[in-house]
């Protein structure tokens, strides 16, 4: 290896030690060709990376010799996995060319080195991560191993986020849970997702992250205490099976506990199923059904199940390849215990997902589960997208969790995603179907073309030559198989109409004696169209007065504006609208963007997270109505941060004494009788002293919901008021209002 003078010794003892880490995971997987092929990729790679060191000072080349680690121990990929992960970075970042690596390692590792490249200079397009991220997709069609690598290579980003300054992190985090987790749950990671959602939560909620990480650590005892009571009386019947077998009861995960905490509204000390107890049995594939089955048995002789929590994954994987049989059962002191019931070859798939599959292909029907979901992303990909954040959108609903299943009328089982419709079912079968589909039937009754399949309905079809999609019907699906194909279907009408509107044209131009290539540019931007066909189809559909073309003079063949003439319409907002001044609140509060005192720029309070100083704030810049400034927690956020990062700034409070907000607080509680609004309002303007700008109230069956607008001057008296409202009688919840 050629001397490399820009690392020291102890970098080097750094890098070689972590090298062997990589070497030795990968051991028994590996040939002699594989590892002299590693080989050369990690030299390739060391010296490439040579010049660069990451945020925490470490050098560079750690990264991509973590990113293989992960590749191998983690996810359970072999030694092509290997080298792309340790060339991953040298396109993007280094001399080392596209081309080098090719003649170096061939086609197939220059493929998947160039999927994880990051696309270049993409300064004119909507959203550049939407664009990366297609561009991943693209290529994870060709070769599934594009994604599993980018997904280790997220996961070690996340995991050495800290260097990072905050509001990168946020930016990660929210590009994260928008697309990383759901397709790392869609393809089985399920550790990985559970650690991308952990690591998010973290960063965006740090406090309430913490608090539960506390109580889940000083809750450990006890629930290990629980566990041994609850296995014990197992013990005996297990052992008589005669098959080998573990146990443990794993915590669930920070994320999936405050997912509970808030989708039930009870606090964390209310909640007993905090863990899953998993057994786990070594028998060979013929008899995992039956074993599984009579552990079932064994653990709901001794603990109570509840029927409905019954879930069997094992006679109908999920469309991930997730095979398991779930039951709840009553546990000691009347706790409920979600038990999962699953083979050693079950649980690997649980843990590594898709690259678990290769190994046991030809069991059960793995591969065609995702070769389905496969030739649903290449449709989408097939079908012509305006833009990479339309793209992204259709691809997600590709990851839906939850799927139903239903029968075409010869008996055939199809899979949806759930909240798939009649008309997604008709775009499933053919595209052509999907597109004259006139009516549809389930279980031979005429249904609306939006009804949501049901598991076990069977379907028919009926289609009219003459019928053809609207734009209704995109209101009517929820696969993005079927938006695409609608999407494509309405485009190819608009231009045919459009013909019509370009003729048109032609004609008028060619009467004014103006040359129409070098005009029609200038004519899409003058009636504010983005593209040639929008202008075209307004001409047709008479949206376009072609007489508003006598506000030019031709001049040479070319139009000119005429100069006397009264001014033409604007396209754009003036920007004298986008500088009036803020509200007329007392003390308008004050900001420091992007490092600087904010009053240069003209920000608002977004009014969707109504955000106080002392919240995490940050600024988002919008399109027509100037800065507007968002919580971190924000309902919107997560989609503003993940797809338009470059428009996000760095927002801070300068904190003052004099500014007011006003926010809404959601109380929700058992309604004891009347007097309820006068109690509460007592306590916010006589105890706590704010001001109510409005209070609604609404309630049925002893419950009541209220709504109460008060003014604050920051986040302490918000807390300090969610607090002693808390404390009331009768109150069982109380919490900031976020709209979406
Ligand atoms: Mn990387």
């Amino acid at each position: 290896m050629e001397e490399v003078l820009l690392y020291t010794d102890a970098d080097r003892v750094l890098i070689q030690r972590a090298y062997r880490k990589l070497l030795r995971t990968i051991n028994k997987k590996a040939t002699q060709e594989d590892r002299t092929d590693i080989r050369r990729a990690y030299e390739m790679a060391v010296e490439a990376h040579a010049k660069q060191r990451r945020k925490s000072g470490e050098p560079y080349i750690l990264h991509p010799i973590e990113v293989a680690r992960i590749c191998v121990e983690e996810i359970g990929l072999g030694p092509t996995a290997v080298v792309c992960a340790l060339l991953h970075d040298v396109v993007e970042d280094t001399d080392v060319s596209l081309a080098d690596v090719r003649k170096e390692f061939g086609s197939k590792i220059a493929m998947i080195v160039d999927g994880l490249t990051k696309l270049d200079g993409l300064y004119n397009v909507e959203s550049p991560q939407a664009e990366n991220f297609k561009k991943v997709v693209s290529t994870l069609v060709q070769d599934v191993r594009v994604v599993l690598i980018k997904m280790a290579d997220r996961l070690h980003n996340l995991r050495t986020i800290a260097s990072m300054p905050r509001q990168k992190q946020l930016k990660i985090a929210a590009e994260t849970s928008y697309i990383y987790s759901p397709l790392a749950h869609r393809l089985g990671l399920y550790n990985i997702k559970t650690e991308f959602q952990d690591i998010c939560l973290r960063i965006m909620e740090p406090e309430i992250y913490q608090d539960i990480a506390d109580k889940l650590e000083d809750s450990k005892k006890l629930r290990d205490r629980y566990i041994n009571e609850f296995i014990k009386p197992l013990r005996k019947a297990l052992d008589a099976l005669k098959v080998p077998y573990r146990i443990n009861g794993r915590p669930k995960s920070i994320s999936s506990i405050l997912n509970k905490i808030r989708t039930k509204k009870v606090p964390f000390e209310e909640i007993y199923d905090l863990y899953a107890i998993r057994i786990i049995v070594d028998v060979a594939p013929e008899r995992e059904k039956s074993i599984c089955w009579q552990v079932y048995s064994i653990v709901t002789d001794v603990h109570t199940p509840i029927p409905e929590r019954l879930k069997d994954w094992i006679t109908t994987p999920k469309s991930n390849g997730y095979e398991s049989l779930h039951t709840t059962v009553i546990g000691p002191k009347g706790r409920f215990v979600e038990v999962q019931i699953r083979s050693e070859r079950m649980d690997e798939i649980s843990e590594r997902g898709f690259a678990a599959h290769w190994k046991y292909k030809g069991v059960q029907k793995m591969h065609n589960l995702y070769e389905n979901w496969l030739d649903n992303i290449r449709e989408i990909l097939d079908s012509p997208h305006t833009d990479a954040l339309e793209f992204i959108n259709d691809f997600k609903t590709s990851l839906f969790n939850e799927e139903v299943y239903v029968y075409t009328p010869k008996g055939e089982m199809k899979i949806y995603p759930k909240g798939a419709t009649a008309l997604d079912f008709a775009f499933g079968i053919h595209s052509d179907i999907g597109a004259h589909c006139m009516a549809i039937k389930v279980n031979n009754k005429l249904v609306p073309m939006g009804y949501k399949l049901q598991n076990g309905d069977q379907l028919q079809v009926i289609t009219g030559k003459n019928q053809k999609p609207s734009e209704d019907w995109l209101k009517l699906v929820a696969t993005g198989k079927a938006k695409a194909k609608i999407r494509q279907a309405l485009k190819e009408e608009k231009r045919q109409k459009g013909e019509y509107g370009k003729e048109a044209l032609e004609r008028k131009l060619r009467n004014l004696k103006a040359e129409f290539d070098e005009n029609v540019d200038q004519l899409v931007k003058f009636f504010g169209f983005k593209s040639r066909m929008d202008l075209y189809f307004g001409i047709a559909t008479e949206s376009v007065n072609l007489n508003d073309l006598r506000q030019f003079e031709v001049e040479g063949g070319k139009l000119v504006p005429r100069k006397q003439e009264v001014p033409v319409k604007p396209v754009t907002t003036p920007a004298t609208e986008l500088r009036e001044t803020p509200s007329p609140m007392r003390g308008v509060p004050k900001l420091i963007i992007n490092g600087e005192p904010g009053e240069v720029y003209n920000y608002k309070f977004a009014t969707c997270c109504e955000p106080v100083m002392g919240d995490d704030i940050f600024g988002y810049i919008t399109i027509n109505d100037g800065l507007k400034i968002h919580r971190t927690t924000c309902p919107n956020a997560m989609h503003l941060m993940a797809n338009y990062g470059y428009r996000i700034v760095k927002a801070e409070w300068v904190y003052t004494q004099n500014t007011s907000f006003t926010v809404e607080l959601v109380i929700t509680g058992i309604d004891d009788g009347p007097g309820v609004i006068e109690r509460i309002s007592h306590l916010i303007s006589s105890t706590l002293g704010l001001n109510i700008r409005s209070f609604t109230i609404s309630g049925s069956e002893g419950f009541f919901e209220g709504r109460v607008s008060v003014v604050v001057n920051n986040i302490d008296q918000i807390n300090h008021a969610i607090v002693t409202l808390k404390k009331m009688p009768g109150i069982s919840n109380v919490i900031r209002s976020e709209t979406n």
